[in-house]
C-alpha cells in the first residue's frame, strides 16, 4: 500500500536532522520532518539565556558527517550552536524536507498495513512506512510550585523561556537553582543586575573549564585541509571517555575528579563559610558535573547572596526563604530544570494492539530496547530514547551510533520486504535487567536527587557505561532479537503474533 512517507521523523533538533542527513546518504530520499516550532534547532533555539553554551567542546559536539573548520571557541555558544545547525540544513539542502509549524498528535500503528497513521495538531493525516522520533530529552520546563507565585508582581519565568523582551539591568533578581543553565547565566547576569539571590538547594559540582578562542591560523588550517578535524575530534573524545571511567566505577579515577573539583572551589574562593556552602556533600558525578571558570568568582560580588534555603513563598514583589526571611525582588528566574522523563512528550502513540505508549511506561517507566525500538510499536524508533543519555561524553556521539542501527533495521525491513520488525519482548525485558543492574552499583545511584532518576530511583535516562559498549552493540541489527512479520502474513498470523 502506498504511503506518505517512507520515513518520517518528529522533530528539527540535533537527533533529527542528523537522522535525516543519514538517511539521505543512505540513498532514501522519501522522508519528511515535521517540526512543531517554526523555527529548526530544538534545545538550542528554544534556550537563548545569557550565557548559553555547550559543556562540551563544539569540535565533538557536532555531526562526524558535517565537521565544522569554523568554530570560533572550544565551547562554543548557543548562537554559534544553532547557526552550525542551519548551515548543515542548507548543506544537505534539507530545507524543503522540512515542514515547520506542525505539531503531531498522535501517531497509530495499522497492523494490517505495517504503517503509522500521523494527526497532526493542526488537523492533517499522513502515513507513513516508519516514524522516527527526534524528541529530544529536555524541552519540558518544570516550574515548582511555590505559594503565592501567581500573586507575584514582577516578571518571572524558566529559563528556557527566557523573556529577552525584559531588561535585568539594575533589577533586583532572584534565580531558583544552580544546575547547569543557572551556571551559565549566574555569571553573566551578576555584573548588571542591583541584587542578585540565589536560591540553592543542592550545591553542583563544579570542575574548571578549559575555554579559549580558536586562534584564525588553526580555522584556516581545518578549512584547507578538512581532514585535520579529525585530530581534536578523536583526542578529545577518547579524552572524555578516559575520564569517563571514574563514573563507571574505576574508584581512583572518580577520588581524582573529585579532588580536581574541591581544588576548583579551594583556588577560586577564599572565605570558608562560601566554601562550605558551594561543597557537595554527595559524590561527584551523581549529579552532571558542572564547567565553568566564573561561577564561583561570580557568587563573590558584593551585589550576589547565595541563599541556602528553599523557596517557601511568595508575596508582592517578596520572595521568602524557609528561615522566613523576606527578599523584595523585580524578576524570579526558575533554573530549575526539565520533565527529562516525558519522552513522548503528550503525544498519543498507539502501537499494536492497540496500546498505547504512556500505558506500557506507566508502571516501570520508559524502557526500550538499546534506547531505540520499543515492543508493540514496531517500525518507531526513539532517537535519544531511555538511557541514552550521557554524564561524560557527547551526545552526538550516542545519536550516531543509534542511527546507524535504524539503517540497519530498514535495510533489513527492505531486504526481507517485511510488513514490520517487532523487538522482542523477552530480549528488551533481559536488556533493561540488564543495564538496571549495572546502574545499580554506578555513582548515580549513590543517593542523591537528580532528574537521571524516576521518584522510584530508577534510572531511566542514562547510558551505564563507555560509548565505545554502546556503539558496539548498535553496529547492527541481530535479526533474532526482532520478530519478522512478513507482508503476506494473515490477520490470524498477526493475531497469533
Ligand atoms: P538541572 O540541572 O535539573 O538543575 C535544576 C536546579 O534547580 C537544581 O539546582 C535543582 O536543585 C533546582 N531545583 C529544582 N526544583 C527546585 C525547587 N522546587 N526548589 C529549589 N530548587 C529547585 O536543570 P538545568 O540547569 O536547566 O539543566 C538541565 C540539563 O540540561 C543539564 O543537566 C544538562 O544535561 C542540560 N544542559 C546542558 C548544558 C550544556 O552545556 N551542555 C547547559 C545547560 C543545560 P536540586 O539539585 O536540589 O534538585
Amino acid at each position: 500500500m502506498a504511503v506518505d512517507f517512507q520515513q518520517l521523523i518528529v522533530g528539527a533538533g540535533f537527533s533529527g536532522l542528523g537522522a535525516a542527513i543519514r538517511l539521505q546518504q543512505s540513498g532514501r530520499s522519501n522522508f519528511m520532518i515535521f517540526e512543531k516550532a517554526d523555527r529548526i534547532g530544538g534545545t538550542w533555539r528554544d534556550n537563548v539565556y545569557p550565557g548559553c553554551a555547550c559543556d562540551v567542546p563544539s569540535h565533538l559536539y557536532s555531526f562526524s558527517f558535517a565537521q565544522n573548520p569554523n568554530w570560533s571557541r572550544v565551547f562554543s555558544r548557543q548562537p554559534e550552536i544553532l547557526a552550525y545547525m542551519e548551515t548543515c540544513v542548507d548543506r544537505f539542502n534539507l530545507r524543503e524536507k522540512i515542514q515547520l509549524n506542525t505539531g503531531i498528535k498522535a501517531l497509530r500503528f495499522r497492523e494490517t498495513e505495517g504503517t503509522w497513521l500521523v494527526e497532526t495538531e493542526q488537523g492533517e493525516t499522513f502515513t507513513a512506512r516508519t516514524v522516527l522520533l527526534g524528541l529530544g530529552p529536555l524541552n519540558v520546563p518544570k516550574i515548582p510550585d511555590i505559594p503565592g507565585q501567581d500573586s507575584f508582581s514582577g516578571v518571572q519565568f524558566h529559563t528556557a523561556q527566557w523573556r529577552q523582551d525584559h531588561d535585568l539591568q539594575n533589577k533586583r533578581v532572584a534565580i531558583i537553582g544552580t544546575g547547569a543553565s543557572a551556571v551559565q547565566i549566574i555569571p553573566e547576569i551578576a555584573q548588571k543586575v542591583q541584587k542578585l539571590y540565589i536560591f540553592q538547594r543542592t550545591p553542583p559540582w563544579v570542575g574548571p573549564r578549559p575555554d579559549a578562542a580558536v586562534h584564525s591560523f588553526v580555522q584556516g588550517l581545518f578549512q584547507r585541509f578538512p581532514s585535520l578535524l579529525w585530530l581534536p575530534r578523536t583526542l578529545i573524545y577518547r579524552y572524555l571517555e578516559f575520564r569517563g571511567r571514574g563514573l563507571f566505577g574505576n574508584k581512583s579515577a572518580h577520588l581524582s575528579m573529585q579532588k580536581r573539583a574541591l581544588k576548583h572551589i579551594r583556588d577560586s574562593i577564599a572565605d570558608p563559610v562560601l566554601r562550605e556552602k558551594v561543597t557537595p556533600q554527595y559524590q561527584i558525578g551523581c549529579k552532571r558535573i558542572l564547567l565553568s571558570e566564573d561561577y564561583y568568582p561570580a557568587l563573590q560580588l558584593p551585589n550576589v547572596e547565595l541563599i541556602t534555603e528553599a523557596v517557601t513563598a511568595i508575596e508582592g514583589h517578596t520572595i521568602i526563604g524557609a528561615k522566613g526571611t523576606g527578599r523584595e525582588i523585580d524578576t524570579l528566574i526558575y533554573a530549575t530544570g526539565f520533565d527529562a522523563a516525558s519522552y513522548e512528550k503528550g503525544l498519543v502513540i498507539q502501537g499494536r494492539n492497540e496500546q498505547l505508549l504512556s500505558n506500557s511506561w506507566a508502571k516501570a517507566g520508559p524502557e526500550a530496547y538499546l534506547g531505540t525500538t520499543i515492543n508493540g510499536f514496531p517500525n518507531l524508533f526513539s532517537i535519544i530514547g531511555p538511557n541514552t543519555g550521557l554524564g561524560h561524553n557527547s551526545m552526538i556521539h550516542m545519536m550516531e551510533s543509534q542511527y546507524n542501527y535504524i539503517l540497519s533495521y530498514l535495510d533489513l525491513l527492505e531486504q526481507q520486504d517485511a510488513r514490520y520488525l517487532d523487538v522482542k519482548a523477552d530480549r528488551q525485558m533481559a536488556y533493561n535487567e540488564e543495564i538496571q543492574a549495572q546502574l545499580a552499583d554506578m555513582v548515580w545511584s549513590s543517593g542523591c536527587n537528580s532528574w537521571y532518576q524516576m521518584d522510584s530511583g530508577k534510572n531511566t535516562t542514562l547510558w551505564p557505561g563507555p560509548t565505545t559498549t554502546y556503539r558496539q552493540k548498535t553496529r547492527k541489527v541481530e535479526v533474532e532479537d526482532y520478530q519478522i512479520v512478513e507482508k503476506s502474513a494473515t490477520p490470524d498470523a498477526l493475531s497469533r503474533a
